[in-house]
């Protein structure tokens, strides 16, 4: 795929055949690679009503249809179509971060006894378990109210709802439009990790660079923080495979072809379009409510073990689409903002922030990965491609990949030996996420910043992890 270089940090695929906008990617000549998510990119751009660019950001690589790390807005009052590929098979995946009222050199001492604690309390992997059993009517009122009906039923508090996107519920779902099937994978799972790239993580924070935002934002350095990252489980998986077999069958019909049947798509103001973007925003609630509940329950588990709690700095999705306005060519327009391993990244002044946080935008969240370092990162005024960055360091190599050459015994080892606590789900599982499947994600964060589509706030790094 022939990238032409705009700036250090941003590259133009430009438009052939089918295409209706160019390619826009993120990236630097160091970090740039091929996997086949730039032909993807491509894909992307031949979508109906499809407006400015179809975007990568710095992380990006292979995925279902549209590649992960993809932002893709649509014109919903021509035309434009939303696709579930768009958004991906884990509806509303995203990472939520919480600060200690601990130090790291508190850390140590109860280093153990916490992860045991944690490990025991974050139901994982692809079995069933979960931190919340839901009452009669309780699954169809969070699909509605996300978090807010898991504040209702006394888990946390209003904070939880202040500093999460959308204020812990995303409004126009409709559990009607989510499958008798969805409902029933989903049904037993509010509250539990999922399987191997998910994880709950203790971190400090290692590094400030703007100690105002940082300090806004509830962080200080040698701060000790929770992270976690997860969706919306068996749930919304389905919801994305019943909808992509409709959209499936129903876009020759209605005249659209795209190269690439993973782009299976309707237009967002049809009847298809509204059912999917009603059930994915049902997942969205779902996804919400499920972090919020396990990070009430590690607050438990730190408050039993420290006497000291956990406070929502943030908690944003990676995987959603979105419908926004947008000032494009002088004018006001809907659009459907896909993004897909990617993040919204709110400037500075932006009306949906919290009060607290209008002045610095909005908190954005980078896991790397177990054995390197997150980041904190903002929001910026001229932000790119519908102010959105990147969600992680992302992949270089497959899960099969991975989990071929790396030694999980061995990998085990070394991630305890340089400090970090290790509670596992399975062997394969801890390969399949070994740091060396991962780009660097001190160069993706850099790249997103050079680019100028946020910046850096805090850095933080793993001291003890359980994975999916
Ligand atoms: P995804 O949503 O694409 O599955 O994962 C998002 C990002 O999480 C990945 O690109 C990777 O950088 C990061 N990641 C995966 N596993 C871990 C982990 O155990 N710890 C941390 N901090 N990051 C991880
Ligand atoms: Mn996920
Ligand atoms: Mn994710």
């Amino acid at each position: 795929m022939q990238l032409v270089e705009e700036t250090p940090y941003r590259f133009r695929i430009d438009p052939r055949g089918p295409m209706r906008v160019p390619g826009v990617v993120f990236t630097s000549r160091a970090l740039a690679t091929d996997d086949g998510a730039l032909e993807q990119v491509a894909n992307v751009a031949t979508l109906p009503g499809i407006v400015r660019a179809s975007y990568a950001m710095p992380d990006v690589h292979w995925g279902y249809g549209f590649p992960i790390g993809g932002v893709a807005a649509t014109d919903v009052r021509a035309g434009g179509v939303v696709s579930p590929g768009g958004v991906g098979f884990d509806i509303s995946c995203g990472v939520r971060l919480l600060a200690a009222d601990l130090e790291r050199s508190d850390f140590h001492r109860v280093a153990e006894r916490i992860m045991d604690g944690l490990s025991r309390e974050t139901p994982r992997g692809a079995g069933r378990g979960a931190v919340w059993q839901l009452p009669g009517d309780g699954l169809l009122r969070l699909l509605t109210e996300g978090a807010r009906y898991a504040v209702e039923r006394g888990w946390g508090g209003q904070r939880d709802l202040d500093r999460c996107e959308d204020g812990g519920a995303v409004p126009d779902a409709d559990p009607d439009r989510v499958s008798t099937r969805a409902r029933d994978r989903g049904l037993g799972q509010v509250g539990s990790l999922g399987s191997g790239n998910h994880f709950l993580e203790v971190q400090a924070v290692d590094a400030v660079y703007d100690e105002r935002t940082a300090t806004a934002f509830g962080l200080h350095l040698d701060q000790v923080c929770v992270m976690i990252h997860c969706g919306s489980r068996g749930l919304g998986h389905q919801i994305c495979t019943d909808h992509v077999r409709r959209m499936d069958e129903t876009m020759a019909d209605r005249g659209i072809t795209v190269p690439d049947r993973q782009l299976a798509c309707a237009p967002a103001d049809s009847p298809d379009g509204r059912a999917y973007l009603a059930a994915m925003a049902a997942a969205a609630n779902y996804a919400r409510a499920n972090r919020h509940v396990l990070g009430v329950a590690a607050g438990e588990v730190l408050r039993e073990v420290t006497g000291r709690g956990l406070d929502l700095v943030y908690d944003t999705s990676h995987n959603l689409a979105r419908i926004e306005q947008h000032d494009v060519d002088g004018d006001r327009r809907t659009l459907c903002v896909h993004r897909k391993g990617a993040t919204r990244a709110l400037p500075p002044g932006h009306p949906e922030l919290p009060p607290d946080l209008r002045e610095v935008g909005q908190p954005v969240l980078i896991p790397g990965s177990m054995g390197t370092a997150s980041y904190v990162l903002a929001g910026v005024p001229e932000g790119d491609a519908f102010h959105s960055t990147c969600h992680g360091a992302g992949r270089t190599r497959s899960r099969h990949q991975a989990a071929r050459t790396t030694d999980a015994r061995q990998l085990r080892r070394d991630l305890e030996r340089h400090g970090v606590v290790v509670r596992g789900n399975s062997a394969r599982g801890l390969a399949e996420e070994a740091p060396t499947a991962y780009k660097d994600v001190d160069a993706v964060v850099s790249v997103a910043e050079g680019a100028g589509l946020c910046r850096k706030v805090a850095r933080l790094v793993p001291l003890g992890v359980v994975k999916g």
